[in-house]
């Protein structure tokens, strides 16, 4: 499916602009920096799709990108949090955003929360966990950048990460390892997608 065409759709700053639900949705989430955009163009084989911008400003809204003709899927790129300097302002934005998005979107099939393999879950990544549980919104967790630790360290990671999974609801127990720049993972986690839409 990846094959065919991936466009963008449209950025939705408020839920006001989100685009009609007429595809399954699966959206991505994760701090800003852990690799997001990378792996949305490794995903769908673009290597410009996802802009990789790390400026806090532009990052508040939702992308949408459609998949297949239809079209047969849409990727949702959520806005990156964690900024170090982050304004509170900016933070309670980002909150009542996601939070309506997660809970009030029907075509939201499956949420991919993106995890840097070398840190695992942090207190930043915890917020996001939380209300994914407290949404009913299925998830599976992602770790980015496996390339950067070694083949033991990333066992460790994977093996933590899957505990903690264990523990939240709405989390799959089984954790994708994912590097962009060698491809590792990049076919597991094109299946997880496609599992969330069958
Ligand atoms: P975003 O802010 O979450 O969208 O993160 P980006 O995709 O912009 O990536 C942040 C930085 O990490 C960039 O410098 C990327 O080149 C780098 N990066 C992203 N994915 C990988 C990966 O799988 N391996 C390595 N080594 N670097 C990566």
């Amino acid at each position: 499916m990846f094959a065919g065409p991936v466009t963008f759709l449209k950025s939705a700053p408020a839920l006001q602009f989100l685009p009609d639900p007429v595809a399954p949705e699966v959206a991505f989430a994760g701090r800003s920096n852990v690799g997001k955009s990378s792996l949305l163009n490794a995903l769908t084989g673009r290597n410009a799709l996802a802009r990789t911008s790390n400026t806090p400003g532009r990052t508040q809204e939702l992308n949408f990108f459609d998949v297949g003709a239809g079209p047969v899927l849409r990727l949702v790129d959520m806005p990156g949090y964690g900024f170090a300097k982050a304004p509170p302002e900016m933070v309670r934005r980002w909150r009542f955003l996601v939070n309506d998005y997660l809970r009030g979107r029907q075509a939201l099939k499956r949420a991919l929360v993106l995890i840097d393999a070398r840190h695992g879950i942090k207190e930043v990544d915890r917020d996001i966990l939380a209300m994914l549980d407290a949404a009913a919104v299925s998830y599976r967790l992602v770790l980015t950048k496996a390339d950067k630790i070694k083949a033991s360290e990333l066992a460790d990671v994977t093996q933590r990460t899957a505990a903690e999974a264990r523990k939240h609801p709405a989390a799959h127990p089984e954790i994708v390892a994912t590097s962009s720049e060698g491809g590792l993972g990049i076919a597991e986690l094109r299946a997880a997608v496609l599992d969330a839409i069958g």
